[in-house]
């Protein structure tokens, strides 16, 4: 047994670990990153206000002036605190740190992974809790869930990943108000979707929204928040690490992310994307598209794994869920520039109307 076969916990052992597919020359619709790069005319711009940066210094650790640029960004009232995460992975992270030995973690399934791993990097409970058949909550199951299973955080995905819808307001209100629970609406593809629950801060204690600026086009500058009252922010800034935003992401953030009609225009060319390729993919026979509020798409195909691979095979990576509980024969296709879209439904066309009768 080698050592570390020995030394390490073996509940991480027996982890399968976050598995990232290679994709150097393929068209890349596997991760819901946005397809558009920086505009020409801000490259220059940009390079000079990186190279001001203070590379031998630590970052400003309170990372002040990004926080103001994702409040102007996001529009959110100077009455709510905002605490910064090295991607919101981290804050999940954090949120889980800020539990108790045998705390319990609730979220629903099938929702993001990530939830389940950090209750497991954590050593907490997790309670996963099915979705309806259609996808939606089951309401009477989550509040019969919450109080057997007195859950400390409930992560809510609104827009669900992977299943690209929201869930109804209504019934994520009543969770609210039914618990004790930090209740976490994590609206990571808040750009693609036509309500958020940022507003009802106010209202609920308990409620704290967590957000990212991976789906919107910066994926590559780590950079995730949570915004929630004044005190609870407070109280969490503790259990973050010093420094934790670089300066690179700081810097880059206060150019990239003043570009607020730049990525306001690029959200919505996806948003129109996103209906085409859906009617596109409901023209397929055999095919059943899920409505979404996201910038992917989850459908249901015969065949799912040959399709997958055949696509693969063609140069297009998508997300195989296929054997994933409750996603039998799903992939999930992310919206992609106008061009790319049109590659993958060639492909997806050609793979079940095969030309001169061979596949
Ligand atoms: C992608 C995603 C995240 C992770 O965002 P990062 O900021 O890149 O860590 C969080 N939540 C959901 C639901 C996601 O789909």
């Amino acid at each position: 047994m080698s050592f570390i076969n020995n030394w390490l916990r073996s509940d991480i052992q027996a982890i399968n670990a976050y598995h990232v597919p290679p994709a150097s020359d393929v068209i890349k619709l596997d991760a819901m990153e946005s397809p558009f790069a920086l505009p020409e005319d801000l490259i220059g711009q940009y390079l000079a206000y990186l190279a001001d940066s203070e590379l031998n210094r630590y970052p400003s650790p309170g990372a002040d002036q990004l926080n103001q640029t994702l409040r102007g960004l996001m529009e959110i009232p100077k009455e709510f605190g905002v605490l910064l995460g090295n991607g919101s992975d981290e804050l999940i992270q954090l949120l889980a740190l800020a539990c108790a030995a045998d705390d319990t973690i609730l979220s629903v399934e099938p929702s993001f992974v990530m939830y389940d791993m950090i209750a497991k990097f954590t050593r907490l409970n997790y309670k996963g809790v099915a979705l309806t058949k259609d996808y939606q909550l089951d309401l009477a199951l989550m509040l019969s869930a919450i109080s057997e299973h007195n859950p400390k955080l409930i992560f809510i995905a609104y827009p669900n990943n992977p299943t690209g819808n929201t869930f109804d307001r209504e019934d994520i209100e009543a969770i609210i108000k039914s618990t004790d629970a930090m209740v976490i609406l994590d609206e990571a593809y808040y750009a693609y979707a036509g309500d958020s629950f940022i507003g009802d801060i106010a209202k609920y204690p308990n409620l704290v929204v967590l957000r990212t600026v991976s789906k919107i086009g910066f994926a590559g500058l780590r950079l995730g928040l949570l915004i929630g009252s004044q005190e609870t922010v407070l109280e969490l800034d503790k259990l973050r690490l010093p420094y934790n935003i670089n300066t690179l992401t700081q810097v880059s953030g206060n150019f990239l992310l003043k570009q607020k009609t730049e990525i306001n225009k690029n959200a919505a060319i996806i948003v129109e994307q996103r209906a085409l390729l859906l009617e596109a993919l409901a023209k397929v026979s055999g095919l059943t598209a899920y409505p979404s509020q996201a910038n992917f798409i989850l459908f249901k195909a015969p065949n799912a794994q040959a399709l997958f691979d055949y696509l693969k095979d063609n140069g297009v990576l998508i997300k195989n869920l296929s054997s994933a509980p409750k996603l039998t024969d799903c992939l999930r296709v992310t919206v992609g520039s106008p061009e790319q879209n049109q590659q993958f439904m060639q492909v997806v066309n050609k793979f079940y109307i095969p030309q001169g009768g061979c596949k």
